[in-house]
């Protein structure tokens, strides 16, 4: 089979590997879609600290079970979407029924190889069924879905509230669609990306090009000097974490989405003044994958939106180099 191997910092190749072997309580997947994450490209950077080439990375993909091991309820022909997160089981996260806070938490296409493949091995525990009415590419979109329902979930948003988002990727654009789809009055969103400015204008938000306007001086002039009700961080950079705090009403709430590269600076005197809450956000439960599964089948959201490219494997280079320059790009996936 076709696989798409990390072997260094940016070196990306697409290999011939032999067809996994499956054991008991596991399935072996024929993957349909596959899309990077930003977690992929801090691995392609060489950044992220436990990853060890060569890997096949990818979490979130869809598929076809083809053969499977300890159930009878999946058939191999049904379409399944994969939950990637691997917990421990033992530490007080996983005990208390909240794996996805796991001290050990894994991920398959991080600890194990993933789904940038034409075959991938999945333990039985982690297979979601798609029904008929979830096409693949939706159910390559499941996960990162996931991600930005549980920061919606986790924030206290109400109808009628203004709500700035802060960096359009991917994950962004999710909250921001799920936001005003929860009543938010303004969906703000700012970025320095042209390409994904203009889609965000198009799906209906307020769009601020960080490059040439300020967000907390835009933020300010739509609420009469009083700031956003919530502020998801998005972009994990230490110019959007000043902002998240200045474009924050007194008593609102920042939801911390990003995963930061470096700790960034945090005026905590400026968040006790105010009484600012900030609430941090990892990944995703269970419940919020079930959920985003639930939000696709009733098509409350287009989230097909988001996906900006399919490319074959054989492309598997170009798509990270898309990434890498940011500019034309928002979700790439690979098609199988
Ligand atoms: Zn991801
Ligand atoms: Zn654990």
């Amino acid at each position: 089979m076709k696989a798409g191997v990390f072997n260094g910092p940016e070196i990306v190749e697409v290999e011939e590997k032999s067809i996994p072997i499956i054991n008991e309580n596991e399935a072996l997947i024929k993957v349909s879609y596959a899309g990077i994450c930003g977690t992929d490209m801090m691995i392609y950077s060489g950044s992220h600290p436990r990853v060890k080439p060569p890997l096949i990375m990818g979490h979130e993909f869809s598929g076809q079970v083809k053969e499977i091991k300890g159930n009878e309820t999946i058939k191999p022909g049904d379409r399944v979407t994969i939950n990637p997160l691997i917990s421990c089981g033992k530490c007080y996260a996983c005990h208390i029924g909240e794996n996805h806070i796991c001290n050990n938490l894994n991920y398959i296409g991080i600890y194990s190889s993933g789904g940038f493949a034409e075959y991938v091995r999945v333990p039985l525990n982690n297979l979601m069924l798609l029904d008929s009415s979830i096409s693949d590419e939706e159910g390559a979109l499941t996960e990162p879905l996931a991600v930005a329902v549980h920061s919606l979930r986790k924030s206290s948003l109400r109808f009628g509230d203004v709500a700035v988002i802060l960096g359009a990727g991917p994950i962004g654009m999710l909250i921001a669609m799920l936001a005003k789809k929860a009543g938010a009055s303004h969906v703000v969103i700012s970025d320095v990306n042209e390409y994904r400015l203009d889609l965000a204008k198009k799906l209906g938000f307020y769009t601020v090009d960080a490059r040439e306007e300020n967000v907390v001086e835009v933020t300010r002039e739509l609420t009469n000097g009083i700031g956003a009700d919530v502020v998801f961080e998005v972009a994990g950079t230490q110019s959007t974490a000043n902002q998240m705090i200045d474009a924050i009403k007194p008593q609102g709430e920042i939801l911390l989405v990003s995963v930061y590269k470096q700790a960034p600076q945090i005026n905590l005197a400026q968040m006790h003044f105010r009484e600012i809450s900030l609430k941090t956000t990892r990944c995703f439960s269970t419940y919020d994958f079930e959920r985003a599964l639930h939000i696709l089948r009733n098509k409350e959201i287009d989230v097909k939106q988001i996906i900006s490219h399919k490319l074959s494997i054989e492309k598997f280079d170009e798509g990270f180099q898309l990434m890498k320059n940011g500019k034309e790009s928002l979700k790439v996936l690979y098609e199988f």
